[in-house]
């Protein structure tokens, strides 16, 4: 045996076999240690007594799926080896192989998976400068490719797919440009394949066995080589993991990398799409606020339009005009939402049965949701947008319910060979083996009649159990009258139990009605999931328009629910705001209304918009409301604005400022210059680069320098200039816009009221100088005394200012200028007095004045010596 398991074992050595012995999957060597550790069960031995134990451990078949799901989490792949023949029928050992392999990216099994997030497997492959990337999700059937040569893009492209697993050559090992493209993706498991397997001609030729082409032209892909290796990687690693070649992907969507809106990753954290930066959940951000999707492909679908938001103009407005139909509809809107609310999982439940994996439950809820079909068609052909044009022909979907309804039992148990799955009436042959089975209730009944009457022992009762099988039990006391051709099988503590041979010859007789039965509905079982996998093209299309509808009818939903308004879209360079909202925000704050604010950006003289005010003023959020309206106007959506038109844009950047920033850990000033140039790099004149407290994380002056810098730099590029929010507490920097034509200067209103201080939360034009970090910080609760000696030290430090009479910053590129400052900031009291004396023109003081002076000075230096 361990044999049989080495050899299997040996095609396998990057999974943890799973090997069947009776009702047990067995784990041995290294995998059981490993296993043993990950699952917390118990790791033995076999052969103890020998030399070299081997070591083992073991978990039920019946439990297997959560132990499996387990591994899976951990990131390791999991072999199954089934036994292939009956172990009574078989001669010797019995036969055994692998039937799948799982991995991370290779799930179909809908336990194992989040209902409303796609899982990914991605595969990169280089073709002359190119590299390509195809991903497909295995358990509905989605499959993509595309490639490119920009570093930035490609691993962006990556990062946007979030693969559960990544597939590359073995030779990319040593390929500088794709490891670089995976470095940094910690935690996603990588599987390297033979080159063999990426090569063009061979992937080229498996997709068009797959798909039963010609050629790729119809997907538009045949002169992506790159992009072919890929996909084609990816057919090779199906077939090797699931034993069977992937009927399900029926063709593959090629696009363009530069076809959507690109926010990176940082951007996507910062600006809280799709995680929640505290509590990593999804409560709390964009997708949680938009995402009223009511299927499980719907909800997918929302996730996907807002990872690839449009830049097509026309694409966005056959959205955007489907959106508004559906908002002034309210009956429609509610009829679509009882009828999706039936709906299941079909685009997951289509691939299943395709694959076999799927359970006569399956097949259940597939035909609930195919009955609801008509009713959602009614609906969508009674709509106007061209949206809702519903071209799929479902009479072979109703065919399909009738005969599920027909033949599937509705409480069938989960496995598919131990009957209980067709109800009577479908086959006579099957009805007859039913109702012999109910008729042996009755000859049971009268056999336990027949033999009290005979023996006249009242305790006598016909039982059966999964030992013993049929058997009669009497009681001890009444045990002496039994007859002597009942035969003792087991003794209890008050009662024998018995067999007869007419008993064991019915029992062979019921047992084999209910074989033949188990395995005439498995059949008939099987034959109606071929009726329904051959429809499965059918039911993706189907899926595919419901999952549209759902997105959508929620983003209908919530613009009305939210009070939304229908964006414009413009490509005149104008970001236009009237009295706009963060979506987000304006959900969460309790007790304050949000103050909704009117923002205007163009490419002549409102391009880079300083913002300045204190902590807590509301910058951040004015600044993260924008970016999010600018994306929900991209994905079709209404947008948290009375009216807003927004610039066809390209990429969208946010980063913070290293304290701001509160994704923890490498919160660290280096990480933040690093993605300040990655912007610097990556932003055209239909960007918008959010900056929230950019060089917060240097000392003040460096921060400062920096940060003007960076505004300055992002003012003059291409000789264009980048829309930019900045936002800042260094009010320092609102001189920007004595010397750059593009910048102007906001700030958010604070009320000083009895030195306190009352958030207006309204942006306003112009700077403010103001910091109030003091006020802020009694809001926070400091102690009153700290509070007392910070106005103490702040107004000190004012004071030397104002007496050496510079500027904090003067004048664009004042380098020299900030050290003397930093210097000053630093310096004890003697130094302002003595620049005080070298600075006093004696000259022209008359003696009252020199008086004057050396009063003002004494009473300085006294002041700042009791401090
Ligand atoms: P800043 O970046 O200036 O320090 P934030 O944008 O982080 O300030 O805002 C601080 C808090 O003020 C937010 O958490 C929010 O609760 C509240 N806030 C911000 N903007 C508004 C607004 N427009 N209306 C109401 N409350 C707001
Ligand atoms: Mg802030």
């Amino acid at each position: 045996m361990i044999k049989q398991y080495l050899s299997i074992k040996g095609n396998y050595p990057d999974a943890i076999l799973l090997y069947r012995m009776g009702d047990f999957y067995e784990m041995f060597f290294e995998d059981a240690e490993v296993a043993s550790k990950v699952l917390e069960i118990t790791l033995t031995s076999r052969n103890k007594k020998e030399e070299f134990p081997v070591p083992m451990c073991g978990v039920p078949h019946k439990a297997v799926k959560a132990y499996i799901a387990k591994l899976i989490a951990n990131g390791f792949k999991v072999a199954i080896c089934d036994q292939k023949e009956n172990p009574a029928e078989a001669k010797g050992l019995v036969k055994r192989d692998v039937v799948r392999v799982i991995t991370p990216g290779m799930i179909i099994e809908d336990e194992f998976l989040d209902e409303k997030t796609n899982n990914y497997i991605l595969s990169i492959a280089r073709y002359s400068d190119n590299v390509g990337i195809s991903c497909i999700d295995i358990s509905t059937g989605l499959f993509r490719l595309t490639e490119g040569n920009d570093l930035l893009s490609l691993a962006e492209e990556i990062r946007r797919v979030a693969p559960s697993e990544i597939l590359l050559p073995e030779s990319s090992k040593n390929d500088r440009f794709l490891s670089g493209l995976v470095n940094g993706l910690n935690g996603i498991p990588i599987t390297y394949l033979d080159d063999n397997n990426f090569d063009y001609k061979k992937c080229r030729e498996r997709l068009i066995g797959l798909f039963r082409t010609f050629s790729l032209e119809g997907f538009g892909c045949e002169d992506k080589k790159a992009g072919i290796c890929a996909a084609g990687a990816l057919v090779f690693y199906i077939k090797e993991t699931q034993k069977q070649s992937a009927g399900h992907f029926s063709s593959i969507e090629t696009y363009n990398l530069d076809k959507y809106l690109l926010i990176d990753e940082t951007s996507c954290q910062n600006l809280e799409i799709f995680k929640n930066i505290r509590t990593g959940s999804k409560h709390g951000t964009l997708l949680g606020v938009l995402d009223s999707t009511l299927t499980p492909m719907g909800g997918r679908l929302m996730r996907s339009w807002l990872r690839y938001p449009l830049q097509n103009r026309e694409e966005i407005l056959y959205r955007l005009d489907a959106v508004e139909e559906l908002k002034n509809d309210v009956t429609s809107r509610r009829n679509i939402r009882e009828q999706l609310n039936t709906v299941y999982d079909i685009e997951r439940l289509g691939s299943k049965i395709v694959m076999g994996h799927s359970n006569a439950r399956d097949l259940v809820a597939l035909k609930n949701s195919l009955l609801t079909l008509p009713s959602i068609k009614y609906i969508a052909e009674n709509l106007k947008s061209s949206f809702f044009v519903w071209d799929s022909e479902i009479g072979e979907l109703s065919v399909l319910a009738q005969l599920i309804d027909k033949a599937i039992r509705e409480d069938a148990p989960p496995v598919i060979n131990e009957g209980g799955l067709i109800k009577e009436g479908f086959s006579e042959e099957l009805d007859i083996l039913i109702r012999a089975g109910s008729q042996g209730k009755g000859w049971l009944a009268k056999l336990e009649a027949k033999e009290k009457e005979e023996t006249k022992i009242n305790s006598l009762k016909v039982r059966f159990n999964k030992v013993f099988g049929y058997y009669i039990e009497v009681s001890k006391a009444q045990a002496k009258f039994v007859p002597s051709h009942y035969i003792r099988k087991q003794t209890l503590v008050n009662a024998e139990r018995y067999i007869t041979d007419e008993l064991k010859q019915y029992e062979k007789d019921i047992l084999n009605s209910q074989d033949r039965r188990n395995i005439l509905e498995y059949e008939l079982f099987t034959q109606i999931r071929e009726n329904a996998a051959k429809l499965n093209p059918l039911i993706q299309q189907v899926a595919g328009f419901i999952a549209r509808l759902d997105c959508i009818n929620a983003f209908s939903e919530v613009a009305h629910e939210n009070n939304y308004s229908r964006p414009d879209l413009n490509d005149e360079g104008l970001i236009s705001i009237e009295e706009g909202r963060h979506p987000v925000v304006e959900k969460m704050i309790t007790g304050e209304r949000f103050v909704p604010n009117s923002i205007m950006m163009d490419d002549e003289n409102n391009q880079i918009l300083i913002i300045t005010g204190p902590n807590m003023a509301g910058k951040s959020t004015v600044l993260r409301q924008v970016a999010l309206i600018v994306l929900m106007a991209h994905i079709g959506s209404f947008v948290p604005a009375a009216k807003a038109s927004i610039n066809i844009t390209d990429k969208i950047f946010t980063r913070v400022g290293a304290l701001d920033n509160l994704s923890s850990g490498q919160s660290t000033f280096m990480v933040e210059m690093q993605e300040t140039a990655n912007i610097l790099n990556n932003s055209s004149s239909r960007s918008l680069v959010i900056m929230d407290e950019i060089g917060r994380g240097t000392s003040t002056f460096d921060g400062i320098s920096i940060a003007w810098a960076v505004a300055e730099y992002l003012h003059d590029l291409d000789g264009k200039g980048v829309k930019t929010l900045f936002a800042t507490h260094y009010h320092e920097l609102i001189d920007l816009a004595l010397t750059k034509e593009r910048v102007k200067n906001f700030n958010i209103l604070v009320k000083e009221w009895n030195d306190e201080i009352v958030f207006l939360r309204k942006l306003v034009d112009g700077g403010t100088n103001r910091s109030y970090g003091i006020q802020v910080a009694r809001l926070a609760g400091i102690p009153g005394k700290i509070i007392a000696r910070a106005k103490k030290i702040l107004y000190k430090i004012e004071d030397e200012h104002a007496i050496s009479g510079a500027p904090l910053v003067a004048q664009s590129g004042a380098g020299s200028k900030h050290s003397q400052i930093q210097l000053d900031m630093f310096t004890k009291p003697e130094h302002f007095i003595v620049e005080r004396l070298k600075n006093a023109d004696i000259t022209k003081m008359t003696p009252l004045d020199a008086l004057n002076f050396i009063n003002e000075l004494q009473e300085k230096t006294n002041k700042a010596c009791l401090d």
